[in-house]
């Protein structure tokens, strides 16, 4: 969104994008490469701002979910290799081949009718999923994985550029699940008849906790926007993350309330004393979900409680003072010595901080610097 006619918004700090990329970069063995997890809009911070920062940082390839968002990655100018993570239809591989754009591959029978629909020239990169315990995608046994290292090398524009496997429980303190998929990957790429160019296996959790077992390529996605991977592996990351979202609004209405007066829909609040209650514009429809209504933001550096229900696109707080219309309310970040982190919204909504930014809707603009 270029321009915006509205007071609430979302500002992404880039510098600390940067600096999660560049500490990691550091971090890592050198010859590891960084592909960066951009999908689902960056979870929620704005995709082409995010992949060019992580690209100038130090990452070297990107990642996301779906072919449109590879696309639309490409349509912004971004020139980086670009892997879809999740499953495409074998309909589009001339699409991927044109904007080189490589494509995850788990089944055998896909690459058939994506060979039967190809018959362009221009290469299209593959990286081979196996499921080492995830239970998602990916191969499982050796003659299927053998079927399409076999196929893949029978029909020349198609090139095995990686193979890769995804973690189940990397964010937990035990390590028994992670160590048993790590050691069934190994097992597994011997099924290959020569492994591909890139090998890769660790998420942020992994990437963090054991980079000596990241072979050539981590894919960083939620410690770059300077979130832990989970409350438990906080205390044991190597450095400190730097959070890059903040959500913030503007009180757009400000009245007193006399003892009994309510507030929203229900009626369920009820002011006690003497209240001043500001309307904020954000709402569920925002992502601003209706189970924060006992949740608190900050205004004037202090901490106000989100009072009555939540409505589709505003809300009420109970304001420690009678302030003026415009005054900014933070709903995420910090106002003075207070903060607010997703960490703190995701604990309130029982959820993880992933989920937070994602939730924060495209109505709401971003702002970057
Ligand atoms: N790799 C795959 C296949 C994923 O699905 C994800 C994210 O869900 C990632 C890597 C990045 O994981 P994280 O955000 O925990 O770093």
């Amino acid at each position: 969104m270029d321009e915006f006619h509205r007071d609430t918004w979302v500002e992404i700090d880039l510098d600390a994008i940067y600096d999660n990329v560049a500490n990691l970069r550091r971090f890592l063995p050198e010859g590891t490469q960084i592909m960066a997890v951009v999908k689902a809009n960056a979870y929620g911070h704005g995709d082409a701002q995010v992949a060019a920062t992580a690209l100038e940082a130090g990452a070297s390839r990107l990642a996301v979910a779906f072919l449109d968002e590879a696309l639309a990655l490409r349509k912004k100018g971004i020139d980086a290799p670009i892997l879809v993570l999740g499953a495409s239809r074998p309909e589009d591989v001339a699409l991927a081949a044109e904007h080189r754009i490589a494509l995850t591959v788990f089944r055998s029978d896909w690459l058939e009718k994506a060979s039967s629909l190809y018959n362009g020239s221009t290469p299209i990169h593959f990286h081979l999923k196996m499921d080492t315990g995830m239970g998602r995608l990916g191969v499982k046994d050796e003659e299927e994985t053998k079927r399409i290292a076999a196929l893949i090398d029978r029909h020349p524009p198609f090139v095995l550029e990686g193979v890769y496997t995804h973690f189940a429980t990397a964010d937990e303190v035990n390590t028994d699940y992670f160590s048993y998929q790590y050691a069934r990957f190994l097992h597994m790429l011997d099924w290959l008849p020569s492994r591909p160019s890139l090998v890769h296996c660790a998420n942020s959790a992994a990437a963090l906790r054991f980079s000596d077992r990241a072979f050539n390529m981590v894919r960083f996605g939620i410690s770059m926007y300077g979130l832990a991977p989970s409350p438990d592996i906080k205390p044991l990351l190597p450095y400190e993350l730097k959070e890059a979202f903040s959500l913030h609004s503007r009180l757009v209405h400000v009245k007193k309330l006399q003892p009994g007066e309510k507030v929203s829909y229900g009626a369920t609040y009820t002011a006690q004393t003497e209240e001043w209650i500001g309307t904020i514009p954000i709402g569920y429809a925002d992502g601003w979900l209706r189970r924060l209504q006992h949740f608190h933001v900050l205004v004037g550096g202090r901490r106000a409680p989100i009072v009555g229900r939540i409505c589709m696109d505003q809300c009420m707080i109970r304001l420690p003072e009678p302030l003026p219309v415009g005054t900014k309310v933070t709903l995420i970040g910090r106002q003075g010595d207070e903060v607010i982190s997703i960490d703190d919204v995701a604990r309130h909504l029982d959820t993880i901080n992933y989920e937070v930014p994602c939730t924060i809707g495209y109505r709401v603009p971003r702002i970057f610097f």
